[in-house]
């Protein structure tokens, strides 16, 4: 720390991303990313987009923003895309919960608590039920403004639509912010209720069910007094915030539905498949909804198993959160990819008897 930090940063206590190791050797399902590369009309389209680097991009990303208001049946106005939705969380937070403060499941996306320091947000956490679900009725007498994930980080259990509904409709005078970054391995978006609520926003991402997690692209769809909100945001940070690279991936992403449902039908299928394998070696799986399991064994440490896979060469994620502390998260990677995973995870266990 040099002797210039300011004492409010220096007191922040920043998110620490997944390891990005740059030995090529691991098999990598720690960070949630697709196994699968981008469609190929991203990559010719981003091939094409490199000549024009030279110039700014456009401000407004009208061509991606339109993309994705096609794609969900909404205005474009209703619609405003990020640098990942990680940016676009943050131009929410810095918006809408200065005085408010942020009701978020204690079991969630770290990023949550950080914003909430970085802006000076009081943060207030909702515990999960026993089960690990999200209480919708745990909400209900919350006056915070409430960011959920669904299907929920690292538990990648699902809400359905109406509990969802719940919550935005039991207080208007609150905002609901649902972090949809999963929602395409199964859940139901709650994009078409933002026609209906004028205080829910739904957040997504191209990095999980796009294969854009390298291309920083991110959106929110909400009422349009909303969008522009987090447009003044915007503006007073970094106007040209989604690069010309990003804009061109994102739209012809958006575009390629085949290959999108392609994937994520993969992933899905691998998903049962794995789940069912890691039962039968004695595993606790919770129900998921998402591109990644929440997986416990009696006999083995969450920070064990992650030491002994990562020794075999296949980084998975523990978290330190105490409620999960137990766990460890697993990416659904490729069918050949979960194969060896199961396979020294079973070795693994072997050793134990
Ligand atoms: C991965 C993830 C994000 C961040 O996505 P980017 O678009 O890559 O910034 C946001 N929220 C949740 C719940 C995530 O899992």
């Amino acid at each position: 720390m040099s002797r210039f930090l300011d004492i409010g940063v220096a007191s922040l206590v920043p998110y620490v991303p997944g390891e990005q190791p740059k030995d090529a050797g691991y098999i990598k399902l720690n960070t949630n990313e697709s196994p699968y590369p981008p469609s190929p009309s991203v990559i010719a389209a981003v091939k094409a987009e490199s000549e024009k680097l030279r110039l700014y991009s456009d401000p407004e990303t009208s061509d991606l923003t339109a993309a994705i208001a096609e794609f969900y049946g909404v205005g474009q106005k209703n619609v405003i895309a990020g640098n990942g939705s990680d940016e676009i969380l943050a131009f929410i937070f810095k918006a809408f919960f200065g005085e408010k403060g942020a009701a978020c499941p204690d079991v969630s996306y770290g990023f949550y608590p950080v914003f909430c320091s970085l802006f000076g947000i009081k943060y207030n956490p909702v515990p999960l039920d026993e089960n690990f679900m999200i209480d919708a009725s745990a909400y209900a007498d919350v006056t915070d403004n409430v960011v959920i994930a669904n299907p929920n980080a690292q538990t990648g259990i699902y809400l359905p639509l109406d509990k969802v509904e719940e919550i935005a409709r039991s207080r208007p005078d609150r905002l609901v912010v649902v972090d949809e970054a999963y929602v395409d391995f199964g859940g139901e978006t709650a994009v078409p209720l933002t026609k209906k609520y004028n205080n829910l926003i739904v957040v997504q991402t191209f990095s999980k069910s796009r294969q854009l997690a390298g291309g920083r692209v991110g959106f929110a769809v909400a009422d349009e007094s909303l969008i522009n909100d987090i447009k003044t945001v915007k503006y007073s940070f970094n106007p040209y915030n989604v690069g010309r690279l990003g804009i061109a991936a994102g739209c012809a992403a958006m575009k390629d539905r085949e290959y999108f449902d392609a994937c994520r039908s993969k992933i899905i299928a691998t998903r049962g498949r794995v789940a069912y394998e890691l039962a039968k070696l004695g595993f606790t799986v919770l129900p998921s909804k998402a591109n990644f399991l929440l997986i416990r064994h009696g006999d083995v440490g969450g920070e064990e198993m992650y030491r002994a896979l990562k020794q075999r060469g296949v980084l998975v994620r523990h978290l330190k959160d105490e409620r999960i502390k137990d766990f460890v998260r697993v990416t659904i990677g490729t069918d050949d990819e979960m194969d060896v995973f199961l396979k020294k995870t079973a070795e693994i266990l072997g050793e134990l008897k």
